[in-house]
């Protein structure tokens, strides 16, 4: 089992960021996440270090919690839905996550074509139809429609 481990420190040696793949400079600001692993009778304990620019450790942990939203806790909800809806919930997920990253990458690439923005944020609001008959719409998705 690996428990990793975050620290923020000056950075010492030139490393590289995880998250942008940019270099971390001596003498700024590094999150450095140690991931410890204890190992077993038959590997030796060892550790792995990953750095990251601290702004680039929020936008990853930020990345990562949209990719995983926000689920309250609701008694009975899980159990009404069959499990072909579940399974119909699950690709719904991924395909808006698909589309989102779309969208995200045509307003990098092509940041005045707003017919593919309007287009995408269209069949975005498609799935979130789709969504409301199979347990209802993530909070975090209403928010992404911007
Ligand atoms: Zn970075």
């Amino acid at each position: 089992m690996t428990i990793p481990n975050v620290t923020m420190r000056w950075c010492r040696k030139q490393a590289t960021c995880r998250w942008c793949n940019k270099p971390i400079e001596i003498g700024t600001p590094i999150v450095a996440v140690l991931f410890w692993n204890k190992g077993n009778p038959d590997s030796r304990r060892w550790n792995v270090q990953i750095c990251y620019h601290p702004q680039c450790w929020v936008d990853q942990g930020l990345d990562y919690l949209n990719r995983n939203p926000f689920v309250p806790h609701r008694r009975g909800v899980k159990s009404k839905l069959s499990e072909e809806d579940r399974k119909k919930r699950y690709l719904l997920v991924r395909r808006f996550h698909a589309l989102e990253q779309r969208k995200k990458n045509s307003k990098l690439d092509y940041p005045d074509n707003l017919l593919m923005d309007s287009r995408l944020t269209k069949q975005m609001t498609d799935i979130m139809l789709d969504m409301v008959k199979v347990g209802g719409i993530p909070k975090s998705w209403v928010e992404k429609l911007g």
